[in-house]
Parts: C-alpha cells; structure tokens; sequence
C-alpha cells in the first residue's frame, strides 16, 4: 500500500470512531490547563528568599524551548547562574533587577524584555521594595538549560562589588 494510501485509512478508521480525523500523540496540540500543576517553591540552593514558580515546561526534543513563570517577593532574587543558549525575561508584574556580573544593576519594570545572552553570568530578581514576576524562556543545550552558580550577597544585590 501506497503512503498515501495508508494515510487514507487511518483518517478513515479515525472518522470510523468517533467522527474525527485520527492523530498520533505527538501530533496532537496540547492545551496545559490553568491550575493543573502545583505552584513550585524556588530550591533554597538557587535563590535567596520567596519564590514561586508556576507554568513550568520543558518541550520535547526537537523543540528545545522551556520555561515557566517565577514570581519574587521584595528582595528575593536569584543566584548567579548562566543559560547555555541565553534566556529571555518579559516582566509581568511589580519592579525588578536584573545584573551580569561586573555591570550595574539594571532596572526592569512591566511589558520590559530582558535578553540574556548565551553564558553571561547573572541575577534577576525582585526590587528591594517591590516584587516581581516575570515569564522566563531559555532553550536548552544537552538537556540543561541553566547552570547555577553562587547565592548573590546583599552587597551585589544592592550593586556594589561584583
Ligand atoms: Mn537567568
């Protein structure tokens, strides 16, 4: 039998059963429903203070793309880390910092987009004052999409030495 052949049973078996075209599941579009999954805590080894990440995903391979929603309460950021294949910040919500290591603190607030470039070591977090969400998206590399590294001190966080 012939590919298209084939194809013309399976969409025929398909509408056989239920009226609607067969899909193999890897075919299909995924719809991830609001409040499906648990809020997670932010790990302790990669951040200091309250975080809270929701919407977390990792696509399948070929796709590479991952990400989720992490939410700061005022001062908590993360540790310094790198993203094999950068990342990309866009501010949702509240006042924010962001910092790559020997720059200033930059300050980031809603509808910002914040591009990391692959490898630059840095922190994003919450302003001292006001927290912030932010949806991050990072592709990954070898199955990792983030490296962590150390906590950033308050000295750093509040911009002086490194
Ligand atoms: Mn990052």
């Amino acid at each position: 039998m012939t590919a298209v052949g084939i194809a013309r049973d399976v969409f025929a078996e398909g509408e056989a059963q239920g009226g609607k075209p067969s899909v193999p599941a890897d075919k299909a579009v995924v719809v991830t429903k609001a409040g499906s999954q648990p809020s997670a805590a932010g790990a302790a080894d990669n951040f200091t203070g309250a975080v809270r990440v929701d919407m977390r995903f990792q696509r399948p391979l070929p796709a590479r793309v991952g990400g989720g929603i992490v939410t700061f309460e005022p001062g908590a950021r993360t540790a310094w880390h790198t993203h094999p294949l950068g990342q990309t910040l866009i501010v949702t919500g509240g006042k924010g910092q962001v910092r790559h290591w020997g720059g200033p603190v930059q300050q980031i607030g809603v509808g910002d987009l914040v591009w990391i470039p692959p490898g630059v070591k840095h922190w994003h977090g919450a302003s001292a004052t006001d927290g912030m969400a932010h949806v991050a998206i990072a592709e990954a590399q070898g199955g990792q999409s983030v490296t962590w590294m150390e906590q950033v001190s308050d000295a750093q966080y509040r911009g002086s030495g490194r």
